[in-house]
C-alpha cells in the first residue's frame, strides 16, 4: 500500500470517529479511572449567614420557575422542609439570575433508593442555565454510596468534564451538602472567551473540586464548549431515570 492510500485511509478514519462523535456515543466521553477514594465526611453547618438570599428555606418555592416554561411556578413538592424532584414537570430555575456567587444545598438521596450507575437518584445543580438548547454547567448529583459510574459522572464531578477528588457520599437516606463558589465565565464582544469559569466544591465539608477551570458547558455527547452569556439562573435537574425522586432543602447564595 503506498503512502497516499495509508493517508486516505487515516483521513477517512479521523472523519468517522469525528462523525460518530458528533452522531452521539455518550461512551466515548466516559472515564472510568482513577477512582476517587471514599471519605467519611464529619457534621457539617448549614445555617445561612446574614448575608444570604434564601432560595429555599422550607415553605415555599416563590424563588423558582419551571425551566421549559419560566412564566410557570415550580411544582415540585414541597414538605416537612424539603423539596422532592418532580420528573413530571421538569427542571426547576431560580427566578433570579446570578454571576459570581458562593451557594449551599443540601440534597437527600431516598433511602430505599433503587437502579444502578447513572440511574440511581441522578439530579444535578447546574451552576449557570445559560437557556433553552443549553447543556449549562453542571455540578452532578447522584447516589454514588457503594455505586459505581464512570468516575467523571458520578456525585461531586463536574459532569464529564472533571473528577471528584474524592467520593464523600453519605448512605442514602441521610442529608448531604454542597458547598460551591462559583466564578462565571467572562466573554469578548463578539462571543469569544475571555475567561473560563471556575468551581470549587465541598461535598459534606470535603473538597470535591478545587478551583477547577472549566472547558465549556457540560456535555452528555461529545466535547464541552463556550457560548457566551451573562448572568443566569441555577437550574436543578429532573433527570429521566425511573428510581425514586431525591430532595433538596436548606438552599441559600451569597453573590459575590
Ligand atoms: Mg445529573
Amino acid at each position: 500500500m503506498n503512502v497516499k492510500k495509508i493517508s486516505l485511509i487515516v483521513v477517512i478514519g479521523i472523519i468517522a470517529t469525528t462523525t460518530f462523535a458528533q452522531q452521539g456515543d455518550p461512551k466515548l466521553t466516559e472515564v472510568y479511572t482513577p477512582v476517587p477514594k471514599v471519605v467519611t465526611p464529619g457534621k457539617v453547618n448549614s445555617d445561612a449567614p446574614s448575608d444570604a438570599i434564601i432560595l429555599f428555606g422550607g415553605k415555599n418555592l416563590d424563588e423558582w420557575v419551571t425551566t421549559s416554561d419560566t412564566l410557570k411556578p415550580a411544582t415540585w413538592k414541597v414538605e416537612k422542609d424539603e423539596i422532592t424532584v418532580n420528573k413530571a414537570v421538569g427542571n426547576i430555575q431560580t427566578k433570579k439570575s446570578f454571576t459570581d456567587y458562593q451557594l449551599h444545598i443540601e440534597w437527600r438521596i431516598p433511602f430505599n433508593i433503587t437502579g444502578e450507575g447513572q440511574a440511581r437518584g441522578n439530579s444535578g445543580v447546574f451552576l449557570a442555565s445559560t437557556g433553552p438548547g443549553d447543556s449549562g454547567y453542571e455540578l452532578q448529583v447522584l447516589d454514588n454510596y457503594n455505586n459505581s459510574t464512570y468516575v467523571n459522572g458520578q456525585a461531586g464531578s463536574i459532569y464529564k468534564q472533571s473528577i471528584p477528588l474524592a467520593n464523600a457520599c453519605k448512605k442514602p437516606g441521610e442529608w448531604q451538602a454542597y458547598d460551591i463558589v462559583w466564578t462565571a465565565p467572562r466573554f469578548n464582544e463578539d462571543g469569544t472567551l475571555k475567561t473560563p469559569a471556575r468551581v470549587t466544591t465541598f461535598q459534606n465539608g470535603v473538597l470535591v473540586q478545587n478551583n477547577y477551570e472549566l472547558k465549556g458547558q457540560t456535555a452528555y455527547i461529545g466535547a464541552p464548549v463556550y457560548k457566551k452569556h451573562g448572568a443566569a439562573p441555577i437550574k436543578l435537574q429532573a433527570h429521566g431515570d425511573k428510581s425514586e425522586p431525591i430532595s433538596y432543602r436548606n438552599i441559600w447564595i451569597r453573590e459575590l
